[in-house]
């Protein structure tokens, strides 16, 4: 079978990252399967629709470096991919069915079907929906309504009787009762426009889509849509519905938890194989323990088998830890250009960067690599080069278990050790032990010497580590910064 599965999504919105999940699935299972990967705009509810959401779309999978083999853009040879173009197509079949007597127009207002709400509400009744009023109109009742100038909506006729089933590869079947299926949902609205349902299985039967891989909320319109292929005698393809994708808390992803669209993750610095790699395994893994994957392994270990049933759950500290792997992988030129727009937003860098600007960039990444978790901790991370503010509480410097007495003698005898040992070029190790000595004399921890020493040269509890920050900073100013802690812890003592 020459697999052929798409990605289809609303622009309605930024690019959530469960949406992400469902390309990335449909991809790598398509590759996998040397089949096809299509893209397929449903903008269908115009009035949700935005013109950022289409734009973001196309860029995030461009990020992803994630490419269509048909669709927008690219284009295809059953396109168009944009559900807006193909409205004719919809109408159409929409009156083959009514033709077939498997559809047929329904002139109710939406007064007289808001009525008939409201007494299947009162009336406690079982029947919810539509009352099929125009179910059995006769030509002459037609002909009434057209001379009255009543546009009519397309209502597939849904069987009353017996039941429908679908087969999903990981759910098995899942079967309802047709009484129990929406009554009659429209097909084509009133001004053309076809419904969701309509126009998604058109479009999947006339792509020769053979796996619907979708959401996993998208099940209990299964059954419907079995029925609108058999009312157009077409076979349904193979569906398979993606785990729910969750907080850690169990409850859907959204904003309650975080951020959720690309963009977001994308704006903090997350890089895109981090995303891709960790995306793929919220609800997929191969063994239940591998967890890097490059881009090209996914395309070709990918299986449908391996998909979980059960909800993936989105856990950001994860994708955080993720990403900081990534980021240690990372050249430290590619890492220089990435980290190059967060400098220059926050005014470190200038916006034309000289060759002195690009080379100190550079210069930083080996020690700044590996502290940040995201591209943008670099800001924090350098800030003590480009800015001087001082830390001015005393609080800041104080170490767990230490006091200020004890804090201000460390840094006072501490900066005479560093500073003796800089002049001296001792190594680095000789000069920690020393330190590490001085809080055997204080009784304190080791980290009550570094901590005011480490704020005192970089004004800040996130650092470089120490000599890193030493170097790139100069003896001088590191002194001088120095110096003037121990005068704020004095004064404060
Ligand atoms: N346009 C639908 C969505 O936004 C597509 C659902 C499907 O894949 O069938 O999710
Ligand atoms: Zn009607």
């Amino acid at each position: 079978m020459d697999v052929r599965v798409r990605y289809a999504p609303s622009p309605t919105g930024l690019q959530h990252i469960g949406g992400v999940r469902t390309a990335l699935f449909n991809y790598f299972f398509a590759k996998s399967q040397g089949g096809k990967f299509i893209l397929r705009v449903e903008d269908t509810d115009r009035e949700r629709y935005t013109e950022e959401s289409l734009q973001d779309l196309y860029d995030t999978l461009d990020w992803l470096n994630v490419k269509w083999d048909e669709g927008p853009v690219v284009g295809g040879d059953y396109g168009p991919y944009i559900q807006s173009e193909r409205f004719e197509l919809y109408k159409k079949y929409a009156e083959k069915l009514v033709e077939d007597g498997k559809a047929y127009y329904c002139y109710c207002s939406s007064e007289r079907l808001e009525k008939v709400r409201q007494e299947q509400i009162a009336a406690k009744s079982d029947y919810q929906g539509y009352d099929r009023h125009c179910a059995n109109l006769t030509e002459e009742e037609r002909a009434e309504y057209e001379k009255a100038g009543i546009k009519p909506v397309i209502r597939l006729r849904v069987p009353r009787e017996g039941k429908t089933t679908f087969h999903d590869v990981l759910m098995g079947d899942i079967t309802r009762k047709n009484k129990d299926i929406s009554p009659d949902p429209i097909l084509l609205k009133s001004d053309g426009f076809p419904t969701y349902h309509l126009a998604n299985v058109i479009d999947d039967h006339m792509m020769g889509i053979t796996h619907v891989m979708r959401a996993q909320e998208w099940i209990p319109t299964g059954p419907l849509h079995i029925i609108l292929y058999e009312a157009f005698g077409w076979e349904p393809p193979i569906y398979c519905h993606l785990p729910m994708v969750m907080g850690k808390d169990g409850q859907k992803l959204s904003k309650r938890h975080g951020s959720t669209s690309v963009r977001d993750f994308r704006a903090k610095g997350y890089l895109p194989e981090a995303i891709l790699n960790y995306v793929t395994l919220v609800g997929w893994s191969l063994d239940g323990s591998t967890e890097f994957f490059t881009k090209e392994e996914l395309e070709k270990c990918f299986k449908m088998e391996n998909i979980h049933k059960a909800p993936g759950v989105f856990d950001y500290k994860k994708l955080e830890w993720f990403n900081g792997q990534y980021i240690r992988a990372t050249e430290n030129d590619r890492l220089a250009e990435l980290c190059m727009p967060y400098l220059q937003e926050a005014g470190f860098i200038s916006a034309d960067p000289t060759e002195e600007e690009k080379a100190l960039v550079l210069n930083l990444m080996g020690p700044v690599k590996e502290r940040m978790k995201v591209l943008s901790d670099c800001v924090p991370l350098t800030a003590f080069l480009f800015k001087d503010e001082p830390v001015t509480d005393p609080a800041v410097y104080i170490a767990k278990g230490s006091d200020i007495a004890k804090t201000a003698a460390a840094l006072e005898k501490g900066t005479a050790i560093l500073l003796e040992g800089l002049k001296n070029g001792e190594e680095e190790s000789v000069i920690e032990e020393k330190l590490a000595e001085l809080s055997k004399e204080l009784e304190i921890k080791v980290n009550g010497v570094f901590q005011p020493i480490r704020v005192a040269i970089t004004n800040s509890t996130v650092s470089l580590p120490l000599f890193d920050s030493i170097r790139l900073l100069g003896n001088e100013t590191t002194a001088a910064r120095l110096e003037r802690a121990i005068k704020v812890l004095k004064e404060n003592n």
